[in-house]
């Protein structure tokens, strides 16, 4: 298939894209790795008018250590985040979830922030980071803001970007030294989306969880952030009968959709199942 006809720019700088962004409006689309927005383009299912495109934008790659923060670039590829020693050392989920994504070939291309601002639910990231508690950068006609990962999502596709909006950074607060985690995914097969998938990150002190987080992918119309699971293992030594009510409190939040995948109680359940994984793995990990 073969995309409408675009007008394509290529800024030099944040300020020239969201000038850009702004002056186009709906007619304008920033145009990332385009491993998400290219083959929509192919099918016809986005016809954007002009292609503003990120790769000529340097300030928008990179991942520093700000504070007790991370703070990963927009155009940052999902094989940039695989082969930083700094996250491998600090935020080691990022590289375990980078792996799982796509291919080599799409990994070369595609990037942190078009994987976070599409609002596909099949993105892997964005339900990481809202395990994570992370926070996105966001530059538009209005100046600079920032929204929680974990408020960002309202729908399929639906974000809280607005039009004219550019997505610059992620901020990761780092998570404590001993930390345990896991990014546990179900999929067909190599290079598919997940059938379902579940982000652990905890903390365990003297043999209790002290502190945990997680977050579900591809079992809603948004990334989910299992909030009273959580609470349920918060305390706990992640003993059966504890996992499996955690399990059903997280089950109980997914609405997937029956797709090629499966039918929805049969992605409600893997993801039950991923998550029970992933707290194992978690704790297998973490300093108790
Ligand atoms: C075969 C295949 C398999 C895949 N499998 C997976 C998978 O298993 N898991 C997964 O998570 N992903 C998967 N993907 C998607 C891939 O990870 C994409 O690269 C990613 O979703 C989008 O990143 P991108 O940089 O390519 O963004 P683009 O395709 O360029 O953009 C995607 C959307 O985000 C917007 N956008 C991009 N950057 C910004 C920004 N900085 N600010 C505001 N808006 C922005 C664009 O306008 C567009 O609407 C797959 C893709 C392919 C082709």
């Amino acid at each position: 298939m073969i995309p409408g006809a675009f007008n394509y720019h290529r800024p030099a700088s944040v300020a020239e894209a969201v000038g850009l962004l702004a002056t186009l409006g709906d007619d304008g689309r920033a145009l990332a790795g385009g491993h998400s927005l290219i083959p929509m383009m192919k099918l016809r299912l986005a016809t954007p008018a002009n292609l503003v495109d990120l790769a000529g934008i340097a300030d928008l790659r990179g991942i520093r250590s700000e504070g007790g923060d991370i703070v990963i670039g927009a155009t940052t590829t999902q094989h940039d985040l695989i082969g930083s020693d700094l996250l491998a050392a600090k935020v080691p989920i990022l590289r375990e979830t980078a792996l799982v994504i796509a291919d080599p070939q799409v990994r070369y291309l595609g990037t942190l922030g078009g994987n976070v601002a599409n609002g596909d639910p099949g993105n892997d990231m964005p339900a990481v980071m809202m395990c994570l508690g992370s926070t996105y950068h966001i530059a538009g006609k209005g100046g600079e803001r920032r929204v929680a990962a974990r408020q960002f999502y309202q729908g399929a596709y639906v974000t809280a970007l607005q039009t004219g909006d550019l997505l610059t950074a992620v901020r990761i607060p780092v998570p404590a030294t001993g930390h345990g985690y896991a990014y546990e995914k179900l999929k067909r097969k190599v290079g598919d989306y997940a059938t379902a998938a579940a982000a652990v990150v905890l903390r365990m002190t003297d043999g209790k969880v002290e502190a945990c987080s997680i977050g579900l992918t591809n079992v809603a119309d948004t990334p989910l952030w299992a909030e009273e699971a959580a609470k349920i293992l918060t305390g706990s030594s992640l003993d059966r009968p504890t996992i499996k009510r955690a399990v059903a409190a997280a089950e109980a939040i997914t609405s997937p959709a029956s797709d090629a995948r499966g039918p929805a109680v049969y992605r409600t359940k893997m993801a039950g199942v991923m998550l029970a994984r992933a707290l194992a793995r978690a704790k297998s990990r973490a300093d108790a």
